[in-house]
């Protein structure tokens, strides 16, 4: 049961009428005026310009309720949608472009500048939001559009559930991003896990989904990234609400919560560790507030506690790990078995499987640490155009994640990423552990552990720590202290502080390859 397009999901939650769907600085949107201007869209995409099944439509915009409006249109006219990262610079953005050959871009003003010289040179068809430049051949502009009629109905056209429906990129933290495939059922299939969990959620609080109160999210995750999707389909499930942001800011976001009644907050750890210092800072109570939800990177060992020891229970936190290959959230630590293992990601969710695999892809003992194996159908059918690293990653519905875990009773920790692990002299040296324990120094802000080439060891420790503003910590102090609580073989033999924040990505995930290449230039 549950749906088997995102076509199909869509008409279900169309139901939610007069509920208010997307509430950013523009307006409100309802659940239904949002699927008449997503329909109306899509029929401009199959009528005028003659989309067809398999055809890809880039967007590349700010959080923006049209983001929704463009992918939504996408998925009623049966086309494939590729969310492209926001952030990206015009090379990074060619590159992908490049790769996925869209008819069709949706692009806000800010963003066309970027993409105007590709589309030129493909002849790529071009709708601008929130645009303000001058009017140009080939390009047209969403407000011009006639405002959509309120029954408006999606074109006609019919969506196989073995049909692609998105193309998402990979963040790209450990090499060149990749495209993943996910069909219509594989992103049905990731409509139903969130839901589950909210639907869940709401229960327990003595609502029932689509009647009485509904919940209310703020929306700070990136509308690209997969783990915004996780979320979007939470809250379409239930009819929730999504109160969106421009751009992140701490006491912006305060303010949002008390003004929309907001109960749940989903977003990168570090936006919520931020979300926290604030209210602390400020003294808003977040009264409101009953979930703080978190996913799409490890959240630092403290954010629980800091969590627990500011509201005790009354907000729940909750840890979601997924993957732009799994259509976001598969596994979700959250309450007191959070709270007791706050290092872990949690179970799986309903129809999902998990492996920790050996080097031969047999599942391994309890306790022993090996590769994350997944199978369920969010899982895409591989990445676009890339046949080699499709079957390097995806065997028998499986998908091998690059991340190490362990399982104890069902419930998974991710030890470190396969690439990010250290081999030093034979023994594996898991980054997030010594990140743990540097983390546990009170004059560190923030941290990374990697590994630098080392003639006899093959790989030796290193350490890139910031300190807090006036700490005095040095590399010595840093080194006694991993010393203190893990095995001299894990002690970083160089520790570089820096003062400049360490390089993230979208959701947080510390760039690496960056500071290796940053780390060798300044020992040199
Ligand atoms: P690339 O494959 O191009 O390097 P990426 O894997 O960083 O990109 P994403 O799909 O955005 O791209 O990130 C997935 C990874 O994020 C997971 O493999 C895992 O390492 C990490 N991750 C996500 N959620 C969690 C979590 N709750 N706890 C720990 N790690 C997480």
């Amino acid at each position: 049961s549950g749906p088997r397009t995102l076509r199909e999901f869509a008409e279900t939650t169309w139901a939610f009428g007069e509920r208010p769907f997307l509430v950013a600085e523009s307006g409100t949107l309802t659940y239904g005026e949002f699927f008449a201007a997503a329909s109306a869209l899509a029929c401009r995409f199959t009528e005028e310009y003659g989309l067809v099944p398999g055809d890809r439509v880039a967007i590349a915009m700010r959080n923006h309720p049209e983001w929704q409006i463009a992918f939504w249109a996408a998925q009623l006219a049966g086309v494939v949608a590729v969310p492209l990262n926001a952030w990206w610079t015009e090379p990074e953005l060619t590159y992908a472009l490049d790769d996925c050959t869209p008819r069709l871009l949706l692009v806000d003003g800010e963003r066309l500048p970027r993409m105007d010289a590709w589309r030129r040179r493909r002849g790529a068809r071009c709708v601008v939001f929130h645009g303000d430049g001058p009017r140009a051949e080939g390009v047209e502009r969403y407000e011009d559009f006639p405002a959509p009629d309120p029954y408006a109905a999606p074109p006609a056209v019919d969506v196989a559930p073995e049909a692609d429906a998105t193309i998402i990129y990979t963040s790209g933290t450990t090499g060149r991003p990749k495209g993943a495939v996910a069909t219509q059922l594989a992103q049905a299939g990731a409509t139903v896990h969130p839901r589950f969990h909210a639907t869940a959620a709401a229960l327990a609080r003595g609502a029932v989904p689509g009647q009485g109160p509904s919940p209310v999210t703020l929306m700070t995750f990136p509308f690209f990234h997969v783990a915004a999707f996780t979320t979007l389909y939470a809250m379409m499930g239930v009819g929730g609400t999504l109160v969106l942001m421009r751009r992140w800011d701490a006491e912006r976001a305060l303010a949002l919560v008390e003004e929309h009644r907001v109960t749940h907050y989903s977003g990168v750890p570090a936006t919520a560790l931020q979300l926290l210092d604030a209210a602390r800072r400020t003294g808003a109570g977040l009264e409101t507030l009953t979930h703080l939800n978190t996913g799409g990177a490890a959240p630092p060992p403290d954010l629980v506690g800091r969590l627990t020891a500011a509201y005790g229970r009354r907000i729940e936190p909750r840890n979601g790990y997924g993957l732009t290959e799994t259509s976001g959230g598969m596994l979700a630590a959250s309450g007191d078995g959070y709270r007791a293992d706050p290092g872990g990601v949690g179970r799986p969710a309903p129809a999902v499987e998990t492996r920790v695999a050996g080097p031969s892809g047999e599942a391994l003992p309890e306790g022993e640490v090996g590769e994350l194996w997944i199978r369920g159908q969010g899982v895409v059918r591989g990445y676009w155009r890339d046949p080699a690293a499709s079957a390097a990653a995806f065997h028998e519905g499986w998908f091998r994640t690059g991340d190490l875990a362990t399982a104890r009773d069902g419930r998974i920790s991710i030890v470190d990423r396969l690439t990010d692990m250290i081999v030093r002299g034979g023994e594996n040296v898991y980054c997030v552990e010594v990140e743990a324990a540097l983390h546990g120094h009170p004059d560190v802000d923030d941290c990374a552990v990697l590994g630098m080439p080392h003639p006899e060891l093959g790989e030796e420790v290193a350490a890139v720590v910031r300190l807090r503003p006036g700490a005095t910590a040095g590399p010595g102090d840093l080194r006694e202290h991993v010393g203190a609580v893990l095995a001299a073989f894990k002690v970083p033999a160089h520790v570089v502080l820096r003062d400049e924040p360490l390089p993230r990505n979208a959701t947080g995930k510390i760039l690496k390859r960056e500071l290796r290449d940053g780390f060798v230039a300044q020992r040199v």
